[in-house]
């Protein structure tokens, strides 16, 4: 006897990974269902990289109509930002890839429900009142920003509620030291806000190359945001009389008053209250849902991917994913994923744009390595007056000649190390690099011209 099922597949989380799955699925002829119960495309979407890149080019405009001047513009008057203007342009923007995401769905045959969906059993979806039955499911429910419980920490707000701020604040504390934390007090700064990011640790982005993640403290510190290392949040309270102000203690017995105090510290699987208990699935302390290499779960029927899986938290990784998994299900089996040498950027001020091994990491496992540097003033900033710089590293194994790091901090760093990550797959030497002609006048170029080893 054949079992008969509503569906092939059943995703659960429209956001990056889950509608590249379901639409792969479906153009192989599977009958597919996707679930979403608040916004297509997830977080990277709607309160994720696409709102805060939108943002990051808003912060960015001061300092450009600076150099503007030394190039002859004048601009009458003080700019001003109108924080209205920006918020509601860029939720048009991103209601129109909404829009683009559900035709997208539509047009892959595929069946959305917008509506929260549960898992009821090992085969079976609830989602509203019904229960559909599918051969496969796929969780694909993202993250969700993590704040500590501790006094006053209702007062807080995480990166979804930045989007949609009713007003800018005067002075802003960030809290945290990774991705979202510079980002966001690189906007807030940017955008004229008096910014203090405050992190618990010795440094910031800490998984990365120890000096380049030093050359982003220093170029964010001249750029005018205050970041209090070693510091914790004791509290943080209203203050009395006045509507939007908090107080917010620091351990040190310092105290910072603010409009707006961002959390940053972290995200966590979207898990809670998807009826994962109904089935085998297994989940991690974090509440992320464990799977093998072929994003199975302990449930056979059962599959994940994605931010909820907290393998590596990045949208064009959960696509990755979700080409592979398909690939496994519904066809010949072969693509697999590679988890190294991810290119990465994290868009702080200045910009960050990483692929590859750090220079520690490096030393921990190679045992000769060459590090080239180049730091020098990026050509706009000549005419153009800014302090900003340029820094680029790259980390090589000396016995191979292989490139095990490159890394950027400064303008256009994400661009540019995007190609750097193509080389690297192909297992670039240094002689590579030496022996590629430069692009001239770029900052680029620096990359195939670093000659002399720093150490
Ligand atoms: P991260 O995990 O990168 O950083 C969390 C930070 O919060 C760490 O500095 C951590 O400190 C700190 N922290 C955690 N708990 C506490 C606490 N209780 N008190 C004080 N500080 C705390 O998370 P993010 O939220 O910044 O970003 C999540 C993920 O999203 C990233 O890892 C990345 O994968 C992805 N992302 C990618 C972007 C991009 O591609 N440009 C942009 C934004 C996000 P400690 O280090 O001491 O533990």
């Amino acid at each position: 006897m054949t079992l008969k099922f509503d569906y092939d597949l059943f995703v659960i989380g429209a956001g990056s990974g889950g509608v590249r799955a379901a639409r792969m699925a479906a153009s192989k002829g599977k009958k597919v269902a996707v679930a979403e119960e608040r916004y297509l495309g997830g977080t990277c979407v709607n309160v994720g990289c696409v709102p805060k890149k939108l943002f990051v080019y808003a912060s960015q405009f001061p300092e450009l109509f600076h150099a503007s001047k030394g190039y002859g513009w004048s601009i009458p008057g003080q700019p001003s930002l109108d924080w209205a203007t920006l918020r509601d342009n860029k939720t048009t923007e991103i209601e129109r890839l909404n829009a683009i995401y559900n035709n997208l769905i539509d047009n892959s045959g595929a069946e959305l429900f917008s509506a929260r969906a549960t898992v009821v059993g090992p085969h079976q979806v609830a989602v509203e009142d019904k229960v559909y039955s599918a051969k496969v499911i796929l969780i694909a429910t993202g993250g969700w920003p993590y704040i500590p419980e501790f006094p006053g920490s209702e007062l807080a707000i995480s990166s979804n509620e930045m989007f949609f701020l009713d007003q800018l604040p005067k002075t802003a504390v960030v809290v945290g030291g990774g991705y979202i934390a510079v980002e966001f007090a690189g906007i807030l700064n940017g955008l004229g806000v008096e910014t203090h990011l405050v992190y618990r640790g010795p440094e910031l982005l800490k998984s990365f190359d120890r000096e380049m993640s030093g050359k982003i403290v220093e170029g964010m510190s001249n750029k005018g945001v205050h970041i209090h290392l070693n510091t914790q949040i004791n509290e943080i309270v209203k203050v009395a009389g006045r509507d939007r102000e908090l107080s917010v203690v620091l351990d040190n017995g310092g105290n910072l008053t603010a409009g707006l105090a961002l959390y940053a510290t972290g995200r966590q699987a979207n898990t809670a209250g998807l009826g994962l208990e109904n089935t085998a699935v297994v989940m991690g302390n974090n509440g992320s849902i464990v799977v093998d290499n072929h994003f199975a779960t302990a449930e056979p029927s059962i599959y994940a991917l994605g931010d909820v899986i907290d393998r590596v938290q990045l949208t064009p990784v959960a696509i990755q994913e979700a080409m592979v998994l398909v690939d496994h299900l519904y066809g010949d089996g072969q693509a697999q994923i590679d988890y190294s040498d991810i290119p990465t950027a994290v868009f702080c001020q200045p910009e960050f744009g990483t692929v590859g091994l750090s220079e520690e990491q490096a030393r921990a496992e190679y045992a000769d390595i060459a590090v080239y540097l180049s730091d020098f003033k990026p050509m706009l900033q000549t005419l153009g007056g800014g302090a900003e710089r340029i820094t680029m590293k790259l980390v090589v194994d000396n016995e191979s000649d292989r490139v095990l790091g490159c890394h950027m901090v400064g303008e256009h760093a994400a661009e540019i190390i995007q190609g750097l990550g193509i080389a690297l797959k192909a297992g670039a030497t240094k002689a590579h690099f030496d022996a590629t002609v430069g692009i001239h006048p770029s900052a680029a170029e620096e990359f195939v011209t670093m000659r002399e080893r720093a150490r």
